[in-house]
């Protein structure tokens, strides 16, 4: 099968020029090919395996480029990169590979296409396209890659247990195209997975967390964190959600099953927002609900507290996992500690009470009420209906509210240089009283969130706390 069609940029013959100056046999190999043949839209990377050196490939293509190019070297890894446009294209010499137990870092030796072939992950990953002058285009398939393509398969080329085992991130990576492609993983492979978890203790967090991103971006992101759950690696990589799992029955009273729920919300949400954080917030939103689960006969199940537990668990979880630390995860705990204000709020949509869910969610207020409509699971379809009108009000009231009230990045409205002045005060307590009281005066609706309004409330708060005016 010729597939040339895919390789009508110019790259292509430039690579094939450069090669053949080299006398040297090259190839585009893996996501390239695959998300060619998938129709997925040109895939932002390309690999290409030189038959030789791959590091004197890119820096000969680089020559041949007309505003040469910088090539990157990676000397450890005998591969090379530069950028052409916005395109990065991977060199790397075709190697055989051999591993250890303690390792996920093989041994490598020079090798043919077949070789390198034979590393690849999956079959889908292992076709590659001739760049020869005379074969431009020839696909190379040893595996029957295509076939797999066409049955939406992901199979290793050779026996799953001993790739997964040989590189464990393998095993995220399957779990990963699975859920992007929406493919099934064949039974040998699956099996190989759940055989080889413990094996994932050798891969480092930071890979990991590249995998459950891109599961996490995906359309449908259940079917990874399914997938996971299935092969027993959840448990390795997020306890937290398995610990969700199962349903309690005491007394003839039974709570719902908190892991799918919290699959049916990440899907939800997957549908209404692109952003990674939002998606981890939706994730993580219940997974305080385990460790603060109590049954009374009076009340039956209930997770009292179990919004502050779950964003003390997120902090600890993005540690573990050694994810940034920073304005990201504050992001994320702070939706999980608010994940049930709205939902609280929508019984009795006050004004005072909306004012204070957007003075404290701020500017996240939006993503706050994305997250709680994605948290509406329920299978009674006049209850969905329900609950989708009542946050539609809350809706309506944050922008009514907010057009009044500004609370949304509030700014008192009395600075405490105005409050000292006033009473001729130094920096102290009382002036924080004043302003704590302007604030919620504001909040509750009893004066408006203005200046005269807020100086005359301080005048009062002063009197009452003893302050003399200051004479002028
Ligand atoms: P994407 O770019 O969407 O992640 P991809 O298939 O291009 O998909 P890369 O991580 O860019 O994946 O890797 C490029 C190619 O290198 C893969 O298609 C596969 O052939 C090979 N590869 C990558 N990682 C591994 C691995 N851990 N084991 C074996 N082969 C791998
Ligand atoms: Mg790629």
């Amino acid at each position: 099968m010729n597939l040339n069609q895919a390789l009508t940029h110019p790259i292509f013959e430039i690579i094939s020029k450069s090669a053949a100056e080299l006398g040297i046999d090259a190839y585009v190999i893996g996501g390239f090919v695959r998300d060619y043949i998938l129709k997925r839209g040109q895939h932002k990377d390309i690999d290409i395996v030189a038959i030789g050196s791959g590091i004197a490939l890119a820096k000969q293509v680089a020559k041949n480029i007309p505003n040469h190019p910088k090539v990157q070297v990676f000397k450890t890894y005998g591969t090379a990169m530069l950028k052409y446009e916005d395109i990065e294209i991977e060199f790397v010499g075709a190697r055989k590979e051999s591993y250890s137990e303690e390792s996920r870092n093989p041994i490598v030796e020079d090798g043919t296409l077949e070789d390198d072939q034979n590393r690849r992950d999956f079959t889908i990953n292992a076709m590659a396209l001739d760049l020869g002058e005379a074969n431009f285009g020839t696909l190379l398939d040893p595996f029957d890659g295509l076939e797999d393509l066409e049955a939406k398969i992901i199979r290793t080329p050779l026996d799953p247990d001993i790739t997964y085992s040989d590189d464990p991130l393998r095993m995220m990576r399957a779990i990963r195209f699975a859920t992007q492609l929406n493919f099934t993983i064949e039974p040998a492979s699956l099996d190989a997975i759940s055989k080889n978890k413990d094996r994932i203790n050798i891969i480092t967090k930071e890979r990991i967390v590249v995998e459950l991103n891109k599961i996490l971006e995906s359309d449908v992101p259940s079917i990874g964190f399914l997938l996971l759950e299935q092969t027993g690696l959840l448990q390795y990589i997020l306890p937290e959600l398995m610990a969700l799992k199962g349903i309690d029955e005491k007394e003839g009273q039974r709570h719902k099953d908190n892991f799918y729920h919290t699959l049916e919300v990440v899907d939800n949400i997957a549908k209404n927002t692109d952003d990674v954080w939002l998606r981890w917030a939706a994730l993580l939103h219940d997974i305080g609900k385990a460790p603060t689960k109590k049954f009374s006969k009076k009340v039956g199940w209930t997770f009292h507290g179990h919004e502050l537990a779950g964003s003390k668990m997120a902090y600890r979880l993005f540690k573990r996992l050694k994810m940034p630390l920073n304005d990201k995860m504050k992001y994320v705990q702070k939706m999980v500690f608010m994940s049930s204000r709205p939902i609280a709020l929508a019984q009795d949509v006050t004004d005072s009470a909306v004012r204070r869910l957007v003075f404290d969610a701020g500017d996240h207020v939006d993503d706050l009420m994305v997250l709680c409509e994605a948290d509406i699971t329920t299978k009674n379809p006049k209850k969905f209906k329900k609950y989708h009108n009542n946050f539609k009000l809350v809706r309506d009231k944050i922008v009514e509210v907010e057009e009044r009230d500004h609370v949304r990045n509030f700014q008192p409205p009395v600075s405490g240089e105005e409050i000292m002045e006033a009473f001729n005060l130094k920096p102290s307590r009382e002036i924080g009283t004043i302003k704590e009281s302007i604030k919620e005066a504001i909040l509750e609706g009893k004066i408006p969130n203005e200046h005269d309004a807020a100086y005359k409330l301080m005048l009062e708060e002063g009197a009452r706390l003893g302050l003399k005016r200051h004479e002028v």
